[in-house]
């Protein structure tokens, strides 16, 4: 992009925008866009500010989360769609945790001057995908030169008001669930450190290509499955911690219940380390957390059915100091690890 102006990169992205857009309104797949969000969109790109009004008896949810080159991704690793597709689905995780239906993006952009044209345009196909497959576009956004790529996007959702799912509601007695399986993110990143594709494509994918829960938050807040949600951003065991904070309650996760990945054993074993500890431990795997009360237990399970994913229960809330523990297979009891802290050089790219 070096040598172009920002009002000449602004209108071409306009055109992607609009051309995708456009392209979507012919093609087969408007239908989730068209029932999402076409009516609520009252102005988009174009003027000072895009302008929403949601339905009425629904909430705005409001996210925003940047992907910063060599903090949270590196170029090498990832094509320029992965890297749009990735910004956007950070995001949409956040409102899956909530429970909500994504709508809209702004989306503002840092790019280098040895950034192509081409790369840019890619990242904005990611991102629109990515966006699209959940009825939501790209309403507006900002582009700024900068030493190293980012992709900051602000999302905008809806829940119907007053059942969005919240970090405080777990109450002792309660069950916990998790969807996939958590861990695989850290393991691919692992991977891809040490430059050892062999085998560990899958998992690489977990960090290169992850995809939101959306439709499972909807299912938890349509069918008030869930008593509280979070999603793993940080980690299993950081991301309890938050819902064990948020509720003033402890929550015991047992060895023996935890998904383990078939691919993230054997990565494990081949490097000589725990494979709980990437189970539990740091890993942005954008899987959900949600606890339910034991009444419905069975619906829970039920979701994971319905949906095709794996939900399984991994471990109780009990009255206690806020922390999370994990029952070992032997007994034991442990105190399970903090998450990424992202301050404190969490720093998942770099390597
Ligand atoms: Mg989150």
């Amino acid at each position: 992009v070096a040598g172009r102006g920002e009002f000449e990169l602004i209108a071409r992205i306009r055109r992607w925008v609009e051309a995708e857009h456009a392209r979507d309104a012919r093609g087969s797949s408007a239908g989730v866009a068209a029932a999402g969000t076409a009516s609520e969109i009252v102005a988009a790109i174009g003027d000072d500010a895009a302008l929403l009004r949601p339905p009425r008896g629904w909430d705005l949810v409001l996210t925003c989360d940047a992907q910063v080159e060599g903090r949270h991704f590196r170029r090498e690793w990832m094509t320029p769609r992965q890297m749009g597709a990735r910004a956007a689905e950070v995001n949409l995780s956040d409102i899956a945790a909530m429970g909500g239906v994504p709508i809209a993006a702004l989306v503002s952009l840092g790019v280098p001057r040895d950034l192509t044209l081409p790369a840019l345009r890619g990242i904005y196909a990611g991102l629109r995908r990515a966006l699209g497959a959940h009825g939501a576009q790209v309403i507006g956004g900002n582009v700024t030169c900068a030493r190293q790529l980012f992709v900051d996007v602000t999302l905008v959702g809806r829940v119907e008001s007053g059942r969005a799912l919240l970090r405080a509601g777990a109450r002792p007695g309660d069950v916990v669930f998790v969807t996939g399986a958590p861990g695989r993110a850290a393991a691919g990143l692992a991977a891809l450190r040490a430059g050892s594709a062999k085998g560990c494509a899958a998992l690489q994918r977990c960090h290169t290509a992850p995809r939101a829960r959306v439709a499972v938050g909807r299912f938890l807040v349509e069918n008030s499955i869930a008593s509280a949600a979070i999603d793993v951003s940080d980690g299993v065991g950081g991301d309890l911690a938050h819902i064990c904070e948020a509720s003033g309650v402890a929550i015991v996760l047992d060895e023996t219940a935890l998904p383990v990945d078939r691919g993230l054993a054997r990565l494990a074993r081949a490097c000589g380390c725990d494979p709980i500890d990437w189970v539990t431990g740091p890993s942005d795997d954008y899987e959900l957390l949600f606890t339910t009360r034991r009444a419905r237990v069975d619906l829970a399970l039920a979701m994971g059915a319905s949906l095709g994913l794996p939900v399984t229960p991994i471990g109780r809330v009990l009255e206690g100091k806020p922390e999370v523990r994990l029952r070992r297979r032997t007994g034991a009891l442990e105190k399970v690890a903090g998450g990424w802290d992202h301050l404190r050089g969490g720093d998942r790219g770099r390597g």
